[in-house]
């Protein structure tokens, strides 16, 4: 993924017929930072021609979910806003004979393929249609017949070199030509999006495994519409804990709820990308640092099994490495002040991000539970022992300095008492950093059991 020269074109085409998922995440991510790494463009195309299951409810639910896990596409393009374009390469492909009219009813198409099963053949469309004529046709049609069309395969054997597969062929005789237009004159897939990767020069698909097959069939329609073929990467799909495929219609680990769960995108994309490749899975403070770690070479051959799991414990390390100015923003829409030096104190304890907020009620609101009363006269002699204002980062050592030989105390019994006192919990961050914050009046009064 070094730079090139020209600078490449990625797209990430979704059906909007449901939430996303961690395995589109997965697809999402590759594109998009693969787009990033060399300078070149992330398109969002909506693959939104099955009208009856498509809602423009889940297309802004998908423009959410990515704009959650940082990515902002360069365009955004739907495919029901580029039917002229579609009609345009059927008619390309009739006036040169690769697609042709066929009127099998799914019924009878059906009962080919058992007879083909029993007699040992693949199921495989016949062609029977190549052999109408036009009488033919003609009488169909009069019979009230509306053809579909197929793409008539070469059957050959189609090779590219995968970026995460090597060497990939498909052996088009081995398939049925595709239906690319429906008997009611809708599209399918497989041309609208050849017809859109040419014509937005797309340079590079990457996409789920699932979809090797329909490389092959899509590399020979590319070619008979006089297109160049992109660079094709078939990554591994990811799966449930149980091994069971993701599913976007039952809504399996959808970005929306592990969002609304207090998963940080960052975890969810490092751990969406790393998966089910050799690369160590470890947090990422940038979406940058991500797009320099992936490999599309190291993603293995085999499922993945994604464990929400891993990615509670993803989530708290990527907090614990966040630099303020990362969250800043949400910091502040939870009502959490302090600023950096807050956020570098309370960010090694925090497991989800909310968690700063009751960390913010220690330092600046009131805490609930104070010291036992036994150490009553051991908080109020530390009272006494507070270095004059300012406070700053030594304030705690030379306060403990102070306290330890008028005290006696050590180890536990020293420190656990002023802990609690001072921040209401049995632990939390350092009060080396959360001194200061907390400042010498709220200090003061803690330490003394007067309410603060
Ligand atoms: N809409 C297709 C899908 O979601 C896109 C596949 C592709 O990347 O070409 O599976």
């Amino acid at each position: 993924m070094s730079k090139s020269a020209t600078p490449p074109v990625l797209r990430f085409a979704p059906s909007p017929t449901g939430l996303l998922h961690v395995g589109n995440a997965r697809t999402a991510l590759y594109n998009a930072l693969y787009a990033r790494r060399a300078g070149g463009t992330f398109i969002l195309r909506y693959d939104d021609t099955d009208l009856s299951r498509s809602t423009s409810a889940f297309a802004e639910a998908i423009a959410e979910d990515l704009a959650w896990l940082g990515l902002t596409p360069d365009r955004v393009e739907r495919q029901s806003d580029r039917t002229a374009r579609y009609d345009a390469a059927v008619e390309r492909l009739k006036q040169i004979g690769r697609l042709y009219p066929a009127y099998e009813s799914e019924e009878e198409l059906e009962t080919r393929r058992l007879s083909r099963r029993r007699r040992g053949l693949p199921p495989i469309y016949d062609r029977a249609a190549l052999m109408l004529t036009d009488d033919d046709r003609t009488r169909m049609e009069a019979q009230g017949r509306v053809p579909h069309w197929r793409f008539r395969l070469n059957g050959r054997r189609v090779a590219w070199d995968d970026l995460v597969r090597d060497e990939q062929g498909v052996d088009t005789s081995t398939l049925s030509d595709p239906v690319l237009v429906r008997a009611d004159g809708s599209y399918l897939y497989t041309l609208t999006s050849v017809v859109d990767d040419i014509e937005m020069g797309v340079t590079h698909v990457i996409r789920g495994e699932d979809h090797v097959t329909n490389t092959g069939v899509q590399i020979e329609i590319i070619e008979a519409l006089g297109g160049v073929a992109p660079v094709f990467g078939h990554h591994n799909l990811l799966t449930l804990p149980n091994g069971e495929g993701l599913s976007k219609r039952l809504g399996h680990l959808s970005l929306r709820a592990l969002r609304e769960a207090g998963e940080e995108a960052l975890a969810v994309a490092a751990l969406a990308v790393l998966t089910g490749t050799s690369l160590a899975v470890e947090p990422v403070a940038s979406l940058d640092e991500l797009a320099e770690r992936i490999d599309l070479a190291k993603i293995s051959r085999a499922p993945a099994r994604f464990d929400p799991d891993d990615l509670a414990a993803l989530t708290a390390a990527t907090l614990h490495g966040l630099p303020h100015e990362a969250v800043a923003g949400r910091l502040a829409a939870l009502g959490v002040g302090g600023g950096e030096a807050f956020w570098l104190a309370v960010r090694g304890n925090l497991a989800r991000l909310t968690d700063a907020a009751a960390w913010w009620q220690v330092v600046d609101g009131r805490i609930e539970r104070g010291a036992a009363p036994e150490d009553a006269d051991f908080l109020s002699q530390a009272a006494g022992l507070l270095p004059p204002a300012p406070w700053d980062g030594s304030t705690y050592a030379q306060w403990i300095a102070a306290v330890k030989p008028a005290s006696g105390r050590s180890g536990r019994a020293l420190f656990h008492p002023l802990r609690l006192a001072l921040t209401g919990a049995d632990s939390g961050p350092e009060l080396k950093a959360l001194l200061p914050l907390i400042g010498p009046e709220k200090a003061r009064a803690r330490l003394l059991g007067e309410s603060a």
